[in-house]
């Protein structure tokens, strides 16, 4: 097949067109005409996604974990995958402090532009501390009494309660276990249907990707300058985004591959090449969440993680594990410190990586979370969580390359946790990603 013809070319080339197009319409004001006339085609794509998400994860969990035949099984794959998560996320964290604690990205912005950003973000930033303190608010179980839907429309309604439609579906797949074959056979089928019409649905919102990615992307970039020079900060801040980027890039695309060469017989570069679509949708979407469905079709058509495997671990992942999430807020925590010339010590620095090891499991999957859990960290520090005013105005680029790296390390998990279960069949023509 021609390469142009290849999916994840044509999102490439949907991504790289958006991206221009948006420079030039920030630059030539053409912000309205863009949020009216094209932004409503990227919304229609994640809101299909979004659509699918909660059957796809119903569907395909129960399938998946009623195919289990065992809870003994089922117990020795959760303790893995929350394991290894875990691992990931605290590497990430500490790769984000080394990397801080080097580059020193806050000793290098000037005073005026300190008091300028602190000025235009301060009700922005007020808003985040609000939600931050909403969340903050909670007791110490809480989070666990969250996963448990106390009705199960109620959880279906909205795509952030993904937790409670996993605790959910696994909790129908533990009753479909324990009944006898012939009895949970009709519901068994019912959701074995549901879920090939849902693979089905995922191929065709596929080809509508590139319009999505394209029309997704000219709108933020375009809205993103209309916001008052986005371009300027960047250049105020580059230095913090530089740091970011670096660590991002550094977990995506060494961290990741390490781990798959020690634990599993994938070649890096197939692997890379069949996450693609997901990467892609990931980086425009800004949204782990709304990926899921992509995320899930690269990792069993590409990648050769099982479906039971991969319906279990993904929207787990999606929804706990954000590597590029704490990365980032380990980066920004300290960042935001030494902007406004405090110094912390070692113990302030393992207190980040103990907080946002458990804010990484409460951060939403959807655009911009991940700033408000970044309020929590600087109190648990001591830092003025005002201080988010100071990145607010690039947050949005750097959500979308944290997301990237939030779905890379949840498909690298999946595949690990596949391989040491044999559960991991590489596809023969492992260089054909998703094709719609
Ligand atoms: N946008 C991220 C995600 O969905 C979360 C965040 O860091 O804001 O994975």
């Amino acid at each position: 097949m021609p390469w142009y013809k290849q999916l994840h070319w044509q999102i490439i080339i949907g991504l790289v067109l958006g991206l221009i197009y948006g420079v030039v319409a920030a630059a030539q004001g053409w912000g309205d005409f863009t949020n009216d006339w094209i932004g409503p085609f990227g919304t229609i794509f994640l809101r299909l996604l979004m659509l699918i998400a909660v059957p796809l994860v119903l569907a395909s969990l129960i399938t998946g974990v009623a195919s289990l035949s065992d809870i003994q099984k089922l117990s020795r794959i959760g303790g893995k995958t929350i394991g290894i998560y875990l691992a990931t996320t605290f590497i990430a964290l500490v790769l984000g402090l080394v990397i801080v604690n080097v580059m020193k990205p806050g000793e290098t912005v000037p005073q005026d532009v300190r008091e300028r950003l602190e000025q235009t973000y301060s009700n922005e930033a007020a808003a985040r501390q609000e939600a931050a303190e909403q969340t903050q608010d909670r007791g110490p179980l809480q989070a666990f009494v969250d996963m448990v839907p106390g009705n199960f429309f109620a959880s279906a309604s909205s795509n952030r309660n993904m937790l409670q439609i996993v605790f959910f579906s696994i909790f129908i797949g533990i009753g479909l276990i324990l009944l006898p074959e012939e009895k949970g056979r009709p519901l068994l089928s019912l959701f074995e249907s549901l879920n090939d019409v849902i693979i089905k649905l995922v191929d065709l919102i596929m080809y509508t990707a590139p319009i999505g990615v394209f029309a997704l992307l000219a709108n933020t970039i375009a809205s993103m300058g209309g916001e008052g020079g986005v371009f300027e900060l960047l250049r105020a801040l580059g230095f913090y985004c530089i740091a970011v980027v670096i660590g991002l890039m550094i977990q995506t695309f060494l961290t990741y591959p390490a781990l798959l060469k020690s634990f599993t017989p994938v070649r890096i570069v197939d692997f890379f090449k069949g996450i693609a679509p997901a990467q892609l949708v990931a980086f425009s979407s800004s949204s782990s969440g709304a990926t899921l469905p992509v995320t899930m079709e690269c990792a069993e058509e590409n990648v050769g993680v099982s479906e039971e495997v991969s319906s279990f671990v993904l929207p787990l992942g999606a929804t706990i594990n954000m590597d590029g999430t704490g990365l980032y807020q380990a980066i920004a925590a300290v960042f935001i410190a030494q902007t406004v010339g405090m110094d912390l010590a070692l113990s302030a620095q393992l207190t980040i990586v103990f907080t946002a090891l458990l804010a990484s499991i409460g951060t939403a999957a959807v655009p911009g979370a991940g700033i408000i859990m970044l309020v929590i960290i600087l109190e648990a520090v001591g830092v003025p969580s005002a201080g988010i005013a100071l990145i607010l105005g690039v947050d949005r680029i750097l959500d979308m390359l944290r997301t990237v790296t939030n779905v890379t390390g949840d498909i690298t998990v999946a595949t690990i946790v596949a391989s040491s279960e044999g559960q991991l069949q590489i596809p023969t023509s492992a260089n054909t990603p998703v094709q719609a």
